[in-house]
C-alpha cells in the first residue's frame, strides 16, 4: 500500500478544489492531484496548483480503504485514492477550468459544505 498521498508535513497544506485531497503544495506541484491530474494538470505548474487548490479548508479525514468507508460515501470520495481529505474546502475553481471540466462531462460540485448556496 502506497502512502505517497499522505502529507509529509503539516505546513503548506492545501486541499484540491475538485476532490478535496489534502497534500502539501510541493506534493501537488511534483505529483499533481492523484485524482484529478488528468483534468487539472497541476504537475510542475505552481500557478495551477494555487488556482486549483485552497489553503482554506476545514476538517481532515484520513481515508485508508475508500471502497468500504461510509465516511467516503458520505463525502462522495469513495472512488478516490487513499489519503487525507478535507471535510469542507473554501474557494472555487477558475471559470476556465470549470468550463474544461464541463466539456469533459465532469460534474463540478463545490466542496464547501460550510454554507448552502
Ligand atoms: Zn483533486
Amino acid at each position: 500500500m502506497s502512502l505517497q498521498t499522505v502529507p509529509k508535513d503539516l505546513r503548506n497544506l492545501r486541499a484540491c478544489l475538485l476532490c478535496s485531497l489534502v497534500k502539501t503544495i510541493e506534493q501537488f506541484e511534483f505529483d499533481g492531484c492523484d485524482n484529478c491530474e488528468e483534468y487539472l494538470h497541476m504537475k510542475g505548474n505552481r500557478d495551477v496548483v494555487y488556482d486549483c487548490t485552497s489553503s482554506n479548508f476545514d476538517g481532515l479525514i484520513a481515508m485508508i480503504s475508500p471502497e468500504d468507508s461510509w465516511v467516503a460515501k458520505w463525502q462522495r470520495t469513495e472512488r478516490f485514492v487513499r489519503g487525507c481529505y478535507a471535510v469542507s474546502v473554501t474557494g472555487r475553481l477558475p471559470p476556465g477550468v470549470i468550463r474544461n471540466l464541463r466539456a469533459q462531462n465532469i460534474e463540478y460540485r463545490l466542496r464547501d459544505t460550510s454554507q448552502k448556496s
